[in-house]
């Protein structure tokens, strides 16, 4: 059997075994410590000046996000509906109440006509949204223009999940920069990894120094401890930092590759008929965290489910796309807003190995793969 191939392994630039070697040498090994500092300012600069908190993970992101935007019981938070469920478990975890925004098909990412209709309905019965988390699904931007336009006209703050974003643009300008308030993730799978961890980033100090004070247990600044809210412990250790910055030192690098491995998928699969690729809108400059495929039933007789199962058997992880948050049996009952875009990538998508460090022979063999899976 040939060497397993996974969907999106970590992928090491070199130094970080020397930072994590500091890290251990200057028994700064938790719980802060000077790689985290070290960690925010170069993630800060390398987003034009933002702030930065670093996070145990991008759930902790997105759950201090909403939590500095003052999200409690009873609130309603519109979210994309194609995504993973971190995006809004945390809906959930503040006892709010998600409504899911359907895509559409030119960007996959939130449809901002479902958006502004649902919020004049919304308007009218006197509902509106105490916030709006808008995901860049697959490192795809979403329309944010147009979200955020929308979003002023009420005054209604925006979640950006960049989750699956770091390093990906909109006319120019980084991913993780168009929200109120922004969440990364450095989990082991996405672009750059820190093992676990993510961070949160705005433009706000107000809302960075917030998710500074709720990640460490919400202690005043008294010699004793001392609480008046309820806090958490959501920061991210030295150790973890200091794998970080060593990533963030090959963040251009990983998506270029990741970018030239989506080229070439393109270019392998291009003589069969019946598969295409996840949209890159205009404007857009997209990481490539995953290489999306759809497969079109109207041509090609096996379902993703069938190719995924004959990349198994060669030793090849793929994976389906993210099911719609609407059609989990925990969302069961909350409300959706539009049609039929995310469940048709739901039952036509594949997520193809991506992993930045993927070889062109590796990427020959899925290839050979899929083919031989289609035949007939
Ligand atoms: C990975 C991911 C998250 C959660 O990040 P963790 O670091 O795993 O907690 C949230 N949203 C999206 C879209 C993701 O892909």
């Amino acid at each position: 059997m040939e060497p397993r191939i996974f969907l999106s392994p970590p992928h090491m630039g070199g130094n970080e075994a020397t930072y994590v070697s500091q890290a251990f040498e200057s028994n700064w090994i938790a719980p802060l410590g000077p790689f985290v500092d070290r960690f925010e300012r170069e993630l800060s600069e390398y987003l034009g000046g933002l702030g930065v908190c670093a996070l145990s993970s991008g759930t902790a992101a997105l759950h201090l996000a909403l939590l500095a935007l003052g999200i409690g019981p009873g609130d309603r938070v519109y979210c994309s509906d194609f995504t993973f469920s971190a995006s809004c478990n945390v809906i959930k975890y503040c006892g709010a109440e998600p409504v899911f925004i359907d895509s559409d098909f030119d960007s996959w990412q939130m449809d901002p006509a479902l958006l502004a209709e649902q919020l004049e309905t919304d308007e009218a019965l006197g509902k509106l949204p105490k916030a709006v988390i808008v995901v860049d699904l697959y490192g795809i931007a979403a329309n944010h223009d147009a979200i955020e336009k929308i979003c002023d006209r009420y005054g209604i703050p925006i979640v950006e999940d960049s989750a699956e974003a770091l390093g990906s643009r909109r006319n120019g300008r980084l991913c993780g920069t168009f929200g109120t308030v922004s969440a990364f993730s450095f989990n082991g799978n996405k672009i750059i990894t820190t093992s676990g961890g993510g961070a949160l980033v705005s433009r706000d100090p107000k809302i960075v120094e917030r998710a500074h004070f709720l990640a460490t247990q919400a202690r005043e600044k008294r010699p004793y401890y001392h609480h008046t809210t309820i806090g958490y412990n959501y920061r991210l250790s030295n150790l973890l930092a200091a794998v970080g910055c060593g990533q963030l030192e090959v963040l251009d690098d990983r998506v270029e590759k990741r970018r030239a491995i989506f080229a070439r998928y393109v270019e392998y699969l291009a003589d069969i008929e019946g598969i295409s690729f996840m949209p890159e809108p205009d404007g857009a400059a997209s990481n490539k965290w995953l290489t999306v495929v759809q497969i079109d039933p109207k041509v090609i007789r096996q379902s993703p489910e069938d190719i995924r199962l004959a990349l198994e058997s060669e030793n090849i992880e793929s994976r389906w796309v993210w099911k719609p948050m609407h059609m989990q049996p925990v969302f069961e009952g909350l409300d959706f807003v539009g049609g039929n875009v995310c469940r048709t990538i739901f039952e036509r998508g594949l997520c193809l190995p991506s992993g930045s460090a993927l070889t062109k022979a590796q990427q020959m063999r899925i290839c050979d793969a899929i083919r031989k899976a289609v035949r007939i």
